[in-house]
């Protein structure tokens, strides 16, 4: 690995004039933000990542999961996965998120994940994961070999001629079902950015994954006040039961009243470029009868825009399979 410098400031507002200096927040970034390391380490190891200098961020007050005003949640940066997917009023209230990021990883790695870093982590192409080989997303203009090439575990959904790289996260996956707002301190102050928002398609600028800018220090993520009767469900499915990512996932937050839907908020994982929100499977739901056929009929409106590679066709009906399997599992709770 390369040297770097190492600095662990004290206070929110010192680490990000130190990161604002960074020519860019994105892929090549000089100056990066260390949590758990377990994506960026990995990444520096493998020479993918080489900033010059590293801003620990493990010191900052950054680690609270708090109830807000509102009866929502209010979930700090640095707050370990593990101890997230435990929280008594996430395992009741956020059920979703719970199981999601339980399905991740390891428990060695969620011990060290934290929600920031699962939000920012990297894709598992191995093309970007190895520099002897071009990539758009590493090195812009290079080339997706992914195409031609190995894209088995890449994605159908959101992907352009530049890059079809997966978004590998479980734990976005429930945000976006969850409507998260991702809360930032930046080098011109603090915004608030709804999750649907914050990564972005790949397009033709596939090194630019989100809207962070030089400097800007993820805060913490809120949660909504959840909803009442609602029934929450992940299923993941992968090539192995555990320490695998998703080829497919599905998050669905639904509510049933007299046998029909009335409310839906579904996100699917392991087919899409970003977390990806389904607002066509939720249109496909309310208002119907809670059944298979109406369960088929949403994940159907779900993968619509699917566009195969060589070979990753197989996780449209694996997808389709998924969320029809997630919706009856909520639906039957
Ligand atoms: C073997 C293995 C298997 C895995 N399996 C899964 C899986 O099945 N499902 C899954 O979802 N994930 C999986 N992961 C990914 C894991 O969840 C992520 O590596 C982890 O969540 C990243 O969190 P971290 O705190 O370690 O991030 P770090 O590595 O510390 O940081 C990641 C990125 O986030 C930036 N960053 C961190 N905190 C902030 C902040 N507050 N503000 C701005 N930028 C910040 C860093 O600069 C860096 O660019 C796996 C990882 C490994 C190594
Ligand atoms: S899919 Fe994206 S990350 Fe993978 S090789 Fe192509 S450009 Fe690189």
């Amino acid at each position: 690995m390369h040297a770097f410098e190492f600095m662990r400031p004290a206070d929110p507002a010192t680490a990000v004039a130190t990161a604002a200096q960074a020519k860019t927040a994105q892929q090549g970034a000089d100056i990066r933000y260390v949590a758990g390391g377990t994506t960026l380490i990995d990444l520096m190891k493998l020479n993918v990542e080489t900033p010059s200098r590293l801003v620990d961020i493990n010191r900052l007050p950054l680690d609270k999961i708090e109830a807000t005003p509102d009866g929502g949640l209010k979930i700090g940066a640095t707050v370990r996965n593990s101890d997230l997917a435990h929280h008594a009023a996430v395992q009741r209230d956020y059920a979703v998120l719970s199981q999601a990021i339980l399905n991740g990883a390891s428990a060695q790695l969620r011990n060290m994940a934290t929600t920031a870093g699962n939000l920012l982590q990297r894709t598992r192409c191995a093309y970007f994961r190895d520099t002897a080989m071009p990539c758009n997303k590493r090195e812009p203009g290079t080339g997706c070999p992914a195409i031609t090439g190995s894209n088995r575990t890449l994605a159908i959904l959101g992907t352009s001629e530049q890059c079809i790289a997966t978004n590998p996260s479980d734990m976005c996956v429930a945000m976006a079902a969850l409507e998260a707002t991702i809360h930032v301190q930046g080098a011109k102050g603090l915004r608030a950015v709804p999750i649907g928002s914050f990564h972005l398609l790949p397009g033709n600028t596939p090194h630019r994954e989100t809207v962070l800018e030089p400097g800007d220090l993820i805060t913490h993520v809120t949660l909504p006040p959840p909803v009442s009767g609602s029934q929450q469900v992940y299923l993941k499915l992968r090539d192995r039961a555990s320490y695998e990512f998703a080829l497919a996932s599905a998050a669905v937050v639904v509510t049933i009243a007299g046998g029909r839907v009335t409310r839906a908020r579904i996100a699917m994982g392991g087919v899409g470029t970003k977390p990806w929100r389904s607002p066509q499977a939720e249109s496909a739901l309310v208002g119907q009868p809670a059944n298979q056929a109406t369960f088929r009929r949403a994940a159907e409106a779900a993968l619509r825009g699917a566009r195969a590679q060589s070979e990753n066709g197989f996780k449209i009906e694996l997808a389709k399979r998924c969320l029809t399997h997630a919706l009856y599992m909520a639906a039957t709770a």
